[in-house]
């Protein structure tokens, strides 16, 4: 049996991957992580019976300890925990469901405890790339990528001579406000831009994939998992969400790889690799699906998007600028605080009045967070337009 953690069992990506789980029935859990929702953990705890799990507050732990007094499972809280649970010394594989930043020490420490990574926390590869990726070769761990384009992507590159790759197309949906103007988006509230057209997510994927941060953040973790330069990552929009991305070789050939929009597809993938499972759920319909369009992405409108090129290229801190702003104004609309252009508008001033650092380290990569985090709070900020 091949033994798993999850940190973010309770989100998202952390319930469909213990779906997968439970319908595959020969992997072990063995650890499992929340933020606060102790009651769902609880539940996953008893279910699944892991060795460890961790929450983050400490007066979260106490009262779930409590609970589950009759259960086996060691209750632990904070980042301390959170490694504990990411290190714990029987599992092979980690699946780093957590949302945001705060998955960069649990992965890196995951990484150095030999574990291998089924990454869906993109966050952590767009801000530490440049420490996560040489680490992963110095300790021969392999990083999985769980998100679906990136799942595409390793999907058609099977087999195939990576020195031989033209370029990576990254498709997106473009969101439910495609084909607006910035001037039509003004007063968009936090009800319209969590419903997402093809896909049901956590609300800060939710939030990003509607400004289109969301694929600007995928370009550069597609730049560090298959070592390709940003001008060779090219974003097309193509609406139903079928084609999950694809890779132009050398002499022009296209693949790509194609499924109906269900991520327990490139979870069980990471998982299982280079194996394939049968996965109950829908297939593709050709027929009555008829035709599969594309478009050219809209950088003006979504400067999100052009923003990430721009970080991209500079490299060092600049990742971290625009994801930490990204993370807090995202949090502050979801709070109704601020409008929604806002939020791109927040990104856009902070990359360009925080200082640009080269090659930083963990250390400097959290600093350049909280420097962001405290720009944004000593901005006098506009008041929502919610
Ligand atoms: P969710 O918001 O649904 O889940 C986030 C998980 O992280 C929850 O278990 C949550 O716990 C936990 N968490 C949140 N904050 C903290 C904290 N401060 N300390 C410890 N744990 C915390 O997110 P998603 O599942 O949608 O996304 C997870 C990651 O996967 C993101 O990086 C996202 O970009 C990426 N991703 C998601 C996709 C999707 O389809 N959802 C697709 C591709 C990538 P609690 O429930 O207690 O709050
Ligand atoms: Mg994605």
């Amino acid at each position: 049996m091949k033994k798993i953690g999850i940190l973010g069992s309770t989100g998202s990506i952390g319930t469909q991957t213990l779906e997968v789980i439970r319908t595959q029935k020969d992997i072990e859990v063995v650890s499992l992580t929340a933020g606060s929702n102790i009651d769902f953990l609880e539940q996953q705890i008893r279910e699944f019976c892991p060795r460890i799990a961790a929450v983050a507050s400490e007066e979260k732990a106490r009262a779930l300890s409590l609970r589950v007094s009759d259960t086996s499972t060691k209750i632990v809280s904070g980042m301390e925990g959170l490694i504990e649970a990411a290190t714990e010394p029987s599992a092979e594989i980690i699946v780093t469901a957590i949302v945001g930043m705060i998955g960069i020490r649990p992965t890196i420490a995951a990484m150095e405890a030999k574990k291998d990574i089924a990454l869906a926390n993109k966050e952590t590869l767009v801000t530490a790339g440049h420490i996560i990726m040489p680490l992963a070769r110095k300790m021969g761990v392999s990083i999985l990528p769980v998100d679906s384009e990136h799942s595409a992507i390793f999907q058609s590159l099977n087999g195939e001579n990576r020195e031989r790759i033209h370029k990576i197309i990254l498709t997106a949906s473009g969101g439910p406000f495609r084909g607006k103007t910035r001037e039509q988006m003004k007063q968009i509230r936090v009800e319209d831009a969590l419903k997402h057209p093809n896909w049901t997510m956590g609300q800060k994927i939710t939030i990003d994939s509607s400004t289109m941060v969301n694929k600007g953040l995928e370009v550069m973790e597609a730049k560090w998992l298959f070592g390709v330069s940003l001008d060779q990552i090219e974003v097309v929009i193509q609406p139903q969400s079928v084609i999950h991305s694809m890779v132009e070789y050398e002499d022009g050939a296209v693949i790509a790889q194609l499924g109906t929009p269900d991520m327990k597809l490139p979870i069980q993938y990471a998982l299982y690799y280079p194996d394939r499972r049968y996965l109950p759920g829908a297939r593709l319909d050709f027929a009555a699906l008829r035709q599969i369009t594309f478009e050219a992405p809209d950088l003006e409108n979504f400067k999100g998007l052009a923003l990430a090129y721009e970080v991209g290229r500079k490299g060092g801190n600049a990742p971290t600028v625009f994801n930490a702003a990204n993370e807090k104004a995202v949090e502050l609309f979801l709070k109704r605080q601020i409008g929604y252009l806002d939020i791109t508008d927040l990104i856009e001033e902070c990359v360009a009045r925080i200082p640009w650092r080269s090659n930083p380290s963990v250390e400097g990569i959290l600093d350049t967070e909280r420097e962001t985090h405290e720009y944004i709070q000593a901005m006098r900020l506009p008041k929502g337009r919610n």
